[in-house]
Protein backbone atom coordinates (compact mmCIF):
# COMPACT_ATOMS: atom_id res chain seq x y z
CA UNK A 1 0.00 0.00 0.00
CA UNK A 2 0.97 3.69 -0.94
CA UNK A 3 2.06 5.89 1.90
CA UNK A 4 -1.30 8.13 0.73
CA UNK A 5 -3.30 5.22 1.15
CA UNK A 6 -2.31 4.69 4.22
CA UNK A 7 -2.56 8.14 5.12
CA UNK A 8 -6.11 8.19 3.76
CA UNK A 9 -6.92 5.51 6.25
CA UNK A 10 -5.96 7.81 9.15
CA UNK A 11 -8.78 8.91 11.25
CA UNK A 12 -7.34 10.90 14.43
CA UNK A 13 -9.27 12.84 16.87
CA UNK A 14 -9.59 13.31 20.68
CA UNK A 15 -12.90 13.19 22.89
CA UNK A 16 -13.48 16.58 24.41
CA UNK A 17 -16.04 16.79 27.21
CA UNK A 18 -16.66 18.21 30.64
CA UNK A 19 -16.16 15.17 33.36
CA UNK A 20 -19.06 13.03 33.90
CA UNK A 21 -20.56 13.73 30.39
CA UNK A 22 -19.87 9.96 29.19
CA UNK A 23 -16.37 10.19 27.73
CA UNK A 24 -15.27 7.02 29.51
CA UNK A 25 -18.25 5.17 28.29
CA UNK A 26 -18.60 6.38 24.89
CA UNK A 27 -14.58 5.07 24.74
CA UNK A 28 -15.65 1.80 25.57
CA UNK A 29 -18.23 1.87 23.03
CA UNK A 30 -15.95 2.67 20.22
CA UNK A 31 -13.01 0.20 21.75
CA UNK A 32 -15.53 -2.17 21.73
CA UNK A 33 -16.41 -2.19 18.01
CA UNK A 34 -13.25 -1.93 17.46
CA UNK A 35 -12.81 -5.35 19.25
CA UNK A 36 -10.13 -3.64 21.14
CA UNK A 37 -11.53 -4.81 24.43
CA UNK A 38 -14.03 -7.51 24.92
CA UNK A 39 -16.12 -6.20 27.70
CA UNK A 40 -16.81 -2.45 28.87
CA UNK A 41 -15.67 -1.55 31.76
CA UNK A 42 -11.80 -1.79 30.88
CA UNK A 43 -11.25 1.40 30.40
CA UNK A 44 -12.54 2.20 33.54
CA UNK A 45 -10.35 2.33 37.34
CA UNK A 46 -9.23 6.06 36.93
CA UNK A 47 -11.16 7.63 39.37
CA UNK A 48 -9.82 5.65 42.53
CA UNK A 49 -9.90 7.78 45.64
CA UNK A 50 -7.03 9.97 47.24
CA UNK A 51 -3.48 10.06 46.46
CA UNK A 52 -0.23 11.90 48.13
CA UNK A 53 0.33 15.23 46.76
CA UNK A 54 4.30 14.63 47.23
CA UNK A 55 3.94 11.26 45.22
CA UNK A 56 3.28 12.04 41.14
CA UNK A 57 4.18 8.06 40.16
CA UNK A 58 1.26 6.74 42.19
CA UNK A 59 -0.66 9.73 40.74
CA UNK A 60 0.00 8.60 37.56
CA UNK A 61 -0.18 4.82 38.81
CA UNK A 62 -3.79 5.13 40.50
CA UNK A 63 -4.68 7.07 37.36
CA UNK A 64 -4.22 4.58 35.26
CA UNK A 65 -4.92 5.74 31.48
CA UNK A 66 -6.02 9.43 32.35
CA UNK A 67 -2.76 10.79 33.34
CA UNK A 68 -0.90 8.04 30.91
CA UNK A 69 -2.41 10.42 28.10
CA UNK A 70 -2.97 7.16 26.20
CA UNK A 71 -3.68 7.26 22.87
CA UNK A 72 -5.84 3.91 21.74
CA UNK A 73 -5.80 2.57 18.39
CA UNK A 74 -7.68 -0.29 16.31
CA UNK A 75 -8.50 -0.64 13.02
CA UNK A 76 -12.31 -0.32 11.60
CA UNK A 77 -14.18 -0.94 8.31
CA UNK A 78 -11.36 -0.30 6.71
CA UNK A 79 -9.75 2.59 8.53
CA UNK A 80 -7.23 3.10 10.88
CA UNK A 81 -8.62 5.11 13.87
CA UNK A 82 -6.87 6.98 16.44
CA UNK A 83 -8.36 8.55 19.64
CA UNK A 84 -6.40 10.44 21.90
CA UNK A 85 -7.04 10.69 25.70
CA UNK A 86 -7.78 14.34 27.00
CA UNK A 87 -7.40 14.20 30.53
CA UNK A 88 -10.51 15.60 32.55
CA UNK A 89 -11.10 16.06 36.49
CA UNK A 90 -8.09 17.48 38.84
CA UNK A 91 -5.56 15.99 35.58
CA UNK A 92 -6.62 18.98 33.24
CA UNK A 93 -3.79 20.76 32.20
CA UNK A 94 -1.56 22.57 29.43
CA UNK A 95 -0.89 18.80 27.95
CA UNK A 96 -4.81 18.62 27.59
CA UNK A 97 -4.94 21.54 25.13
CA UNK A 98 -1.83 20.37 23.44
CA UNK A 99 -2.79 16.99 22.46
CA UNK A 100 -5.79 19.01 20.63
CA UNK A 101 -2.53 19.78 18.19
CA UNK A 102 -2.47 16.35 17.37
CA UNK A 103 -5.78 15.63 16.45
CA UNK A 104 -7.72 15.77 12.86
CA UNK A 105 -11.24 16.14 14.34
CA UNK A 106 -12.62 16.28 17.59
CA UNK A 107 -15.76 15.16 19.08
CA UNK A 108 -17.37 16.58 22.11
CA UNK A 109 -19.89 15.27 24.13
CA UNK A 110 -22.88 17.34 25.83
CA UNK A 111 -24.64 16.21 28.56
CA UNK A 112 -28.21 16.17 27.45
CA UNK A 113 -29.11 17.01 31.02
CA UNK A 114 -26.56 20.02 31.56
CA UNK A 115 -25.50 21.54 28.28
CA UNK A 116 -22.68 23.45 27.60
CA UNK A 117 -20.21 22.76 30.71
CA UNK A 118 -16.96 24.79 31.73
CA UNK A 119 -14.61 22.47 30.50
CA UNK A 120 -16.41 21.85 27.38
CA UNK A 121 -16.07 25.72 27.11
CA UNK A 122 -12.27 25.60 27.62
CA UNK A 123 -11.51 22.85 24.82
CA UNK A 124 -14.00 23.95 22.04
CA UNK A 125 -11.97 27.07 21.88
CA UNK A 126 -8.94 25.52 21.55
CA UNK A 127 -10.36 23.44 18.79
CA UNK A 128 -11.59 26.88 17.33
CA UNK A 129 -8.22 28.95 17.51
CA UNK A 130 -7.14 25.49 15.52
CA UNK A 131 -9.79 25.45 13.31
CA UNK A 132 -10.30 21.68 14.38
CA UNK A 133 -13.84 20.07 12.86
CA UNK A 134 -15.78 19.02 15.87
CA UNK A 135 -18.61 16.62 15.78
CA UNK A 136 -21.64 16.83 18.48
CA UNK A 137 -22.88 14.16 20.29
CA UNK A 138 -25.43 14.77 22.71
CA UNK A 139 -25.47 12.36 25.30
CA UNK A 140 -27.89 10.54 28.17
CA UNK A 141 -31.07 10.76 26.14
CA UNK A 142 -32.53 7.78 28.48
CA UNK A 143 -32.71 10.69 31.00
CA UNK A 144 -34.88 13.63 31.28
CA UNK A 145 -32.83 16.65 29.74
CA UNK A 146 -32.90 19.97 28.19
CA UNK A 147 -35.16 20.43 25.14
CA UNK A 148 -33.11 19.36 21.99
CA UNK A 149 -34.31 22.64 20.34
CA UNK A 150 -32.52 24.28 23.29
CA UNK A 151 -29.48 22.75 23.53
CA UNK A 152 -29.01 23.51 19.80
CA UNK A 153 -29.92 27.01 20.26
CA UNK A 154 -27.27 27.06 23.37
CA UNK A 155 -24.41 25.67 21.54
CA UNK A 156 -25.00 28.17 18.54
CA UNK A 157 -25.14 31.05 21.20
CA UNK A 158 -22.56 30.35 23.69
CA UNK A 159 -19.99 28.46 21.15
CA UNK A 160 -20.69 30.77 18.25
CA UNK A 161 -20.70 27.52 16.04
CA UNK A 162 -23.40 26.64 13.32
CA UNK A 163 -25.47 23.57 14.23
CA UNK A 164 -26.68 20.70 12.20
CA UNK A 165 -28.81 18.15 13.59
CA UNK A 166 -28.17 14.51 11.99
CA UNK A 167 -31.05 12.93 13.34
CA UNK A 168 -33.63 14.15 15.76
CA UNK A 169 -34.72 12.46 19.21
CA UNK A 170 -38.27 11.24 19.87
CA UNK A 171 -39.24 12.32 23.45
CA UNK A 172 -36.09 11.84 26.18
CA UNK A 173 -36.10 9.89 28.96
CA UNK A 174 -38.91 7.41 30.07
CA UNK A 175 -40.68 9.04 26.87
CA UNK A 176 -37.87 8.30 25.05
CA UNK A 177 -38.82 6.44 21.45
CA UNK A 178 -35.89 7.12 19.23
CA UNK A 179 -34.60 9.22 16.64
CA UNK A 180 -35.07 10.05 12.84
CA UNK A 181 -32.02 9.58 11.26
CA UNK A 182 -32.30 12.88 9.10
CA UNK A 183 -29.35 10.88 6.94
CA UNK A 184 -30.35 7.30 6.38
CA UNK A 185 -33.95 8.84 6.33
CA UNK A 186 -34.88 6.07 8.54
CA UNK A 187 -36.37 6.26 12.30
CA UNK A 188 -33.96 4.54 14.72
CA UNK A 189 -36.55 2.94 17.23
CA UNK A 190 -35.59 2.68 21.10
CA UNK A 191 -36.45 -0.85 22.98
CA UNK A 192 -34.32 -0.32 26.15
CA UNK A 193 -31.79 -2.33 25.41
CA UNK A 194 -29.07 -2.57 22.60
CA UNK A 195 -31.43 -3.86 19.99
CA UNK A 196 -32.35 -0.64 17.87
CA UNK A 197 -34.85 -1.42 15.06
CA UNK A 198 -34.71 0.66 11.91
CA UNK A 199 -37.84 1.55 9.72
CA UNK A 200 -37.58 3.81 6.77
CA UNK A 201 -39.48 6.81 6.38
CA UNK A 202 -41.75 5.59 3.70
CA UNK A 203 -42.63 2.27 6.03
CA UNK A 204 -43.82 4.30 8.82
CA UNK A 205 -47.10 5.27 7.39
CA UNK A 206 -48.06 1.48 7.28
CA UNK A 207 -50.48 0.19 9.99
CA UNK A 208 -47.10 -1.43 11.80
CA UNK A 209 -46.19 1.45 13.11
CA UNK A 210 -49.52 3.26 14.01
CA UNK A 211 -48.93 2.68 17.49
CA UNK A 212 -45.91 4.63 17.35
CA UNK A 213 -46.53 7.35 15.41
CA UNK A 214 -49.82 8.41 16.60
CA UNK A 215 -48.09 9.01 19.80
CA UNK A 216 -48.03 12.49 21.24
CA UNK A 217 -44.45 12.65 21.64
CA UNK A 218 -43.61 11.42 17.98
CA UNK A 219 -45.84 13.88 16.62
CA UNK A 220 -44.18 16.88 18.57
CA UNK A 221 -40.99 15.99 17.38
CA UNK A 222 -42.04 14.63 13.90
CA UNK A 223 -43.42 18.37 13.53
CA UNK A 224 -40.03 19.94 15.04
CA UNK A 225 -38.03 17.76 12.16
CA UNK A 226 -40.60 19.34 9.69
CA UNK A 227 -39.20 22.37 10.60
CA UNK A 228 -35.81 22.23 11.20
CA UNK A 229 -35.84 20.71 7.22
CA UNK A 230 -37.90 24.58 6.37
CA UNK A 231 -36.13 26.64 7.99
CA UNK A 232 -32.90 25.21 9.74
CA UNK A 233 -29.20 25.19 8.59
CA UNK A 234 -28.36 23.52 5.45
CA UNK A 235 -25.88 20.72 5.91
CA UNK A 236 -22.41 21.54 4.33
CA UNK A 237 -19.41 18.80 4.43
CA UNK A 238 -17.42 22.25 3.23
CA UNK A 239 -18.48 24.28 6.69
CA UNK A 240 -17.56 21.04 9.11
CA UNK A 241 -14.16 20.50 8.08
CA UNK A 242 -13.65 24.18 8.23
CA UNK A 243 -15.37 24.22 11.81
CA UNK A 244 -18.11 26.36 10.86
CA UNK A 245 -20.75 24.01 11.29
CA UNK A 246 -20.80 21.05 13.93
CA UNK A 247 -22.91 17.76 12.94
CA UNK A 248 -24.63 16.96 16.29
CA UNK A 249 -26.38 13.70 17.32
CA UNK A 250 -28.33 12.52 19.92
CA UNK A 251 -28.25 9.57 21.46
CA UNK A 252 -26.64 7.50 24.82
CA UNK A 253 -23.60 6.05 25.27
CA UNK A 254 -24.59 3.75 27.97
CA UNK A 255 -27.64 2.06 26.41
CA UNK A 256 -25.82 2.19 23.62
CA UNK A 257 -28.34 3.60 21.47
CA UNK A 258 -27.46 6.13 18.41
CA UNK A 259 -23.33 5.31 19.31
CA UNK A 260 -22.66 2.61 16.49
CA UNK A 261 -24.60 5.13 13.60
CA UNK A 262 -23.08 8.14 15.25
CA UNK A 263 -19.64 6.60 14.64
CA UNK A 264 -20.03 5.66 11.04
CA UNK A 265 -21.25 8.76 10.36
CA UNK A 266 -18.17 10.37 11.99
CA UNK A 267 -15.53 8.22 10.75
CA UNK A 268 -17.11 8.47 7.08
CA UNK A 269 -16.66 12.18 7.25
CA UNK A 270 -14.29 13.41 9.51
CA UNK A 271 -10.68 14.10 7.88
CA UNK A 272 -8.10 12.20 7.41
CA UNK A 273 -4.59 14.13 7.79
CA UNK A 274 -3.97 17.23 6.23
CA UNK A 275 -1.52 19.09 4.97
CA UNK A 276 0.22 21.26 7.37
CA UNK A 277 2.52 24.24 7.90
CA UNK A 278 5.67 24.61 8.58
CA UNK A 279 8.65 26.99 8.13
CA UNK A 280 9.47 25.95 4.68
CA UNK A 281 6.28 25.56 3.72
CA UNK A 282 3.28 23.61 3.75
CA UNK A 283 3.84 19.43 3.81
CA UNK A 284 1.73 17.23 2.85
CA UNK A 285 1.35 14.11 4.96
CA UNK A 286 1.70 11.68 1.82
CA UNK A 287 5.48 13.19 1.51
CA UNK A 288 7.72 10.12 1.26
CA UNK A 289 9.53 11.51 3.51
CA UNK A 290 9.25 10.84 7.31
CA UNK A 291 8.27 13.98 9.49
CA UNK A 292 6.38 14.96 12.85
CA UNK A 293 6.41 16.98 15.81
CA UNK A 294 6.16 16.31 19.53
CA UNK A 295 3.46 17.65 21.48
CA UNK A 296 4.01 16.23 24.92
CA UNK A 297 6.50 14.82 27.41
CA UNK A 298 6.22 12.60 29.94
CA UNK A 299 8.59 12.79 32.77
CA UNK A 300 9.02 9.54 34.68
CA UNK A 301 6.87 6.86 33.95
CA UNK A 302 9.19 4.54 34.93
CA UNK A 303 10.03 4.69 38.39
CA UNK A 304 12.91 2.53 37.90
CA UNK A 305 14.78 4.63 34.88
CA UNK A 306 13.26 8.37 35.45
CA UNK A 307 12.69 7.84 31.58
CA UNK A 308 10.58 10.28 29.57
CA UNK A 309 8.57 10.07 26.71
CA UNK A 310 7.95 12.32 24.06
CA UNK A 311 4.58 12.04 22.08
CA UNK A 312 5.12 12.53 18.30
CA UNK A 313 2.75 12.74 16.09
CA UNK A 314 3.28 11.96 12.84
CA UNK A 315 2.78 14.30 9.86
CA UNK A 316 4.28 12.73 6.70
CA UNK A 317 6.02 9.47 5.30
CA UNK A 318 6.43 6.76 7.25
CA UNK A 319 8.00 6.09 10.36
CA UNK A 320 10.09 2.71 11.00
CA UNK A 321 11.61 1.60 14.64
CA UNK A 322 15.56 1.96 14.38
CA UNK A 323 15.26 4.73 11.74
CA UNK A 324 17.59 8.06 12.29
CA UNK A 325 16.12 11.71 12.30
CA UNK A 326 17.23 14.47 12.58
CA UNK A 327 15.76 17.00 15.54
CA UNK A 328 15.46 19.74 13.03
CA UNK A 329 16.05 22.85 16.29
CA UNK A 330 19.59 21.19 17.24
CA UNK A 331 20.20 19.80 13.75
CA UNK A 332 21.40 16.42 15.49
CA UNK A 333 20.95 13.28 14.34
CA UNK A 334 18.64 10.66 16.85
CA UNK A 335 17.80 7.14 16.05
CA UNK A 336 14.58 6.21 16.96
CA UNK A 337 15.63 3.02 18.22
CA UNK A 338 12.17 2.56 21.03
CA UNK A 339 9.25 3.44 20.30
CA UNK A 340 5.82 2.62 21.87
CA UNK A 341 1.72 3.13 21.22
CA UNK A 342 0.21 3.56 24.61
CA UNK A 343 -3.09 1.48 25.21
CA UNK A 344 -4.47 1.92 28.71
CA UNK A 345 -1.62 0.04 30.63
CA UNK A 346 -0.01 -2.11 28.12
CA UNK A 347 2.55 -0.41 25.89
CA UNK A 348 2.93 -2.04 22.57
CA UNK A 349 6.02 -1.78 20.60
CA UNK A 350 5.53 0.11 16.70
CA UNK A 351 7.56 -1.02 14.11
CA UNK A 352 5.69 1.45 11.63
CA UNK A 353 3.62 4.43 11.41
CA UNK A 354 2.50 6.70 9.11
CA UNK A 355 0.78 10.46 9.03
CA UNK A 356 -1.92 10.71 11.57
CA UNK A 357 -0.55 8.20 14.00
CA UNK A 358 0.62 9.10 17.23
CA UNK A 359 3.89 7.54 19.08
CA UNK A 360 5.81 7.85 22.13
CA UNK A 361 9.34 7.65 21.31
CA UNK A 362 12.35 7.65 24.43
CA UNK A 363 13.51 10.86 25.26
CA UNK A 364 16.84 11.51 26.28
CA UNK A 365 15.98 14.00 27.42
CA UNK A 366 16.56 15.65 23.99
CA UNK A 367 13.31 16.92 22.77
CA UNK A 368 11.10 19.86 24.28
CA UNK A 369 7.73 20.38 23.26
CA UNK A 370 7.00 21.59 19.63
CA UNK A 371 10.00 19.99 18.35
CA UNK A 372 9.73 18.91 14.86
CA UNK A 373 11.67 15.56 13.71
CA UNK A 374 12.61 14.91 10.47
CA UNK A 375 13.50 12.53 7.80
CA UNK A 376 15.19 13.39 4.44
CA UNK A 377 17.30 16.17 2.83
CA UNK A 378 14.95 19.15 3.31
CA UNK A 379 15.42 21.17 6.52
CA UNK A 380 12.32 21.97 8.21
CA UNK A 381 10.48 22.88 11.81
CA UNK A 382 6.36 22.91 12.54
CA UNK A 383 4.15 25.89 13.37
CA UNK A 384 5.41 26.55 16.82
CA UNK A 385 2.58 25.05 19.09
CA UNK A 386 0.15 28.05 20.38
CA UNK A 387 0.82 29.34 23.81
CA UNK A 388 -2.13 28.94 25.85
CA UNK A 389 -3.65 31.06 28.40
CA UNK A 390 -3.23 29.42 31.94
CA UNK A 391 -6.13 30.54 34.22
CA UNK A 392 -4.55 29.63 37.70
CA UNK A 393 -1.58 31.34 39.09
CA UNK A 394 0.94 31.15 42.33
CA UNK A 395 3.76 32.57 43.39
CA UNK A 396 6.78 30.17 43.91
CA UNK A 397 9.96 30.49 46.05
CA UNK A 398 12.63 28.02 46.92
CA UNK A 399 11.82 26.64 50.76
CA UNK A 400 15.62 27.56 51.32
CA UNK A 401 17.58 30.81 49.99
CA UNK A 402 20.75 29.10 49.76
CA UNK A 403 19.13 26.94 47.20
CA UNK A 404 18.31 29.73 44.06
CA UNK A 405 20.87 28.58 42.11
CA UNK A 406 19.22 24.81 41.26
CA UNK A 407 15.90 26.88 41.65
CA UNK A 408 16.41 28.90 38.65
CA UNK A 409 18.05 25.96 37.17
CA UNK A 410 14.85 24.01 38.01
CA UNK A 411 12.34 26.07 36.66
CA UNK A 412 14.15 27.11 33.46
CA UNK A 413 14.54 23.70 32.85
CA UNK A 414 10.72 22.61 33.34
CA UNK A 415 9.42 25.85 31.58
CA UNK A 416 11.48 25.23 28.40
CA UNK A 417 9.83 21.48 28.50
CA UNK A 418 6.53 23.63 28.78
CA UNK A 419 5.46 21.64 32.17
CA UNK A 420 4.73 24.85 33.39
CA UNK A 421 4.16 29.02 32.22
CA UNK A 422 6.52 31.30 34.24
CA UNK A 423 5.77 35.35 34.70
CA UNK A 424 7.53 37.69 36.56
CA UNK A 425 5.33 40.66 38.76
CA UNK A 426 6.58 43.40 36.73
CA UNK A 427 7.01 45.41 40.66
CA UNK A 428 8.27 42.87 42.97
CA UNK A 429 10.11 40.58 40.18
CA UNK A 430 9.08 37.52 41.96
CA UNK A 431 8.09 33.95 40.22
CA UNK A 432 4.61 33.43 39.21
CA UNK A 433 3.39 29.91 37.83
CA UNK A 434 0.70 29.74 35.53
CA UNK A 435 -1.21 26.43 34.97
CA UNK A 436 -4.39 25.37 33.52
CA UNK A 437 -4.95 22.87 35.75
CA UNK A 438 -3.68 22.01 39.62
CA UNK A 439 -1.53 18.98 38.20
CA UNK A 440 0.68 20.85 36.84
CA UNK A 441 1.59 22.48 40.25
CA UNK A 442 2.19 18.91 41.64
CA UNK A 443 3.84 17.59 39.03
CA UNK A 444 6.06 21.05 39.39
CA UNK A 445 7.31 20.25 42.81
CA UNK A 446 7.49 16.69 42.61
CA UNK A 447 9.65 17.33 39.76
CA UNK A 448 11.98 20.16 41.29
CA UNK A 449 12.25 17.78 44.56
CA UNK A 450 13.26 14.64 42.75
CA UNK A 451 15.30 16.39 39.44
CA UNK A 452 16.79 19.26 40.96
CA UNK A 453 16.34 18.70 45.00
CA UNK A 454 14.70 21.88 45.58
CA UNK A 455 11.89 22.39 47.79
CA UNK A 456 9.14 24.83 47.00
CA UNK A 457 6.87 26.87 48.65
CA UNK A 458 3.64 28.21 47.18
CA UNK A 459 1.49 31.35 47.59
CA UNK A 460 -1.61 31.09 46.21
CA UNK A 461 -2.76 34.07 43.77
CA UNK A 462 -5.88 32.20 42.51
CA UNK A 463 -7.47 31.86 39.56
CA UNK A 464 -7.11 35.14 37.29
CA UNK A 465 -8.12 36.48 34.02
CA UNK A 466 -4.78 36.73 31.79
CA UNK A 467 -5.05 39.74 28.47
CA UNK A 468 -1.59 40.63 26.91
CA UNK A 469 -1.27 44.04 25.90
CA UNK A 470 0.87 45.87 22.99
CA UNK A 471 4.11 47.18 24.67
CA UNK A 472 3.47 50.92 23.61
CA UNK A 473 0.29 50.96 25.60
CA UNK A 474 1.74 49.71 29.15
CA UNK A 475 1.52 52.17 31.55
CA UNK A 476 2.06 50.58 35.17
CA UNK A 477 0.12 53.09 37.22
CA UNK A 478 -3.06 51.48 35.98
CA UNK A 479 -2.33 48.33 37.89
CA UNK A 480 -1.92 46.98 41.46
CA UNK A 481 -2.78 44.02 43.28
CA UNK A 482 -6.11 43.12 42.18
CA UNK A 483 -4.94 43.33 38.44
CA UNK A 484 -1.41 42.39 38.40
CA UNK A 485 0.70 43.68 35.51
CA UNK A 486 3.29 40.62 34.89
CA UNK A 487 5.90 39.97 32.18
CA UNK A 488 5.50 36.77 30.76
CA UNK A 489 9.37 34.27 29.71
CA UNK A 490 9.27 36.31 26.22
CA UNK A 491 9.28 39.60 28.11
CA UNK A 492 5.58 40.64 26.95
CA UNK A 493 3.65 42.10 29.10
CA UNK A 494 0.27 41.18 30.40
CA UNK A 495 -2.64 41.75 33.32
CA UNK A 496 -3.92 39.18 35.20
CA UNK A 497 -7.59 40.40 36.18
CA UNK A 498 -9.22 39.28 39.50
CA UNK A 499 -12.56 38.36 37.32
CA UNK A 500 -14.62 39.00 34.71
CA UNK A 501 -16.11 42.58 36.68
CA UNK A 502 -12.62 43.64 36.72
CA UNK A 503 -11.47 42.88 33.43
CA UNK A 504 -14.90 44.71 31.81
CA UNK A 505 -15.06 48.09 34.63
CA UNK A 506 -10.93 48.43 32.79
CA UNK A 507 -12.61 48.02 29.65
CA UNK A 508 -15.45 50.99 30.47
CA UNK A 509 -12.64 52.95 32.19
CA UNK A 510 -9.78 52.43 29.25
CA UNK A 511 -11.37 51.72 25.92
CA UNK A 512 -8.14 52.74 23.87
CA UNK A 513 -5.89 49.64 25.28
CA UNK A 514 -6.38 46.26 23.33
CA UNK A 515 -6.45 43.68 25.72
CA UNK A 516 -5.78 40.20 23.83
CA UNK A 517 -7.26 36.99 24.67
CA UNK A 518 -4.69 34.52 23.81
CA UNK A 519 -7.79 31.98 22.43
CA UNK A 520 -9.14 34.82 20.26
CA UNK A 521 -5.58 35.47 18.33
CA UNK A 522 -3.74 32.00 17.44
P1 LIG B 1 -16.63 10.83 31.89
O1 LIG B 1 -16.26 11.46 33.18
O2 LIG B 1 -17.00 11.84 30.85
O3 LIG B 1 -15.65 9.82 31.38
O4 LIG B 1 -18.03 10.10 32.17
P2 LIG B 1 -18.38 8.55 32.35
O5 LIG B 1 -18.38 7.85 31.05
O6 LIG B 1 -17.55 7.99 33.44
O7 LIG B 1 -19.90 8.69 32.80
C1 LIG B 1 -20.30 9.40 33.96
C2 LIG B 1 -21.57 8.78 34.52
O8 LIG B 1 -22.64 8.96 33.59
C3 LIG B 1 -21.45 7.28 34.73
O9 LIG B 1 -22.15 6.95 35.89
C4 LIG B 1 -22.12 6.69 33.51
O10 LIG B 1 -22.67 5.43 33.74
C5 LIG B 1 -23.19 7.72 33.23
N1 LIG B 1 -23.58 7.75 31.81
C6 LIG B 1 -22.78 7.82 30.72
N2 LIG B 1 -23.51 7.81 29.58
C7 LIG B 1 -24.81 7.74 29.96
C8 LIG B 1 -26.04 7.69 29.25
O11 LIG B 1 -26.11 7.69 28.03
N3 LIG B 1 -27.18 7.63 30.02
C9 LIG B 1 -27.16 7.61 31.38
N4 LIG B 1 -28.32 7.53 32.01
N5 LIG B 1 -26.01 7.65 32.06
C10 LIG B 1 -24.85 7.71 31.39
Amino acid sequence: MSIQEEVNKRKTFAIISHPDAGKTTLTEKLLLYGNLIRSAGTVKGKKSGKYATSDWMEIEKQRGISVTSSVMNFPYKGYQVNILDTPGHEDFSEDTYRTLTAVDSVVMIIDATKGIEAQTLKLFKVCRMRGIPIFTFINKLDREGKEPLELLEEIEEVLDIETYPMNWPVGMGKRFLGIFDRHEKQFVQYNGNEEESYIPYEELKQPDHTELVTQATYEAAEEELTLLDEAGDQFSLDAVLSGKQTPVFFGSALAPFGVETFFNTFISMAPAPTPRKTTGGVIQPGNPDFSGFVFKIQANMNPAHRDRVAFLRVCSGKFERGMSVTLARTNKTIKLAQSQQIVASDRDTVDEAYAGDIIGIYDPNAYQIGDTLIAGKDRYEYDELPQFPPELFKKVAAKNVMKAKQFKKGIDQLVQEGAIQLFRDKRTESYIIGAVGELQYEVFQYRMKNEYNVDVVFETIGERIPRWLKQEQVNESLFDERNMLVRDREGNFLVLFKNEFSLNWFKDKNPNIDLIDLFEIN
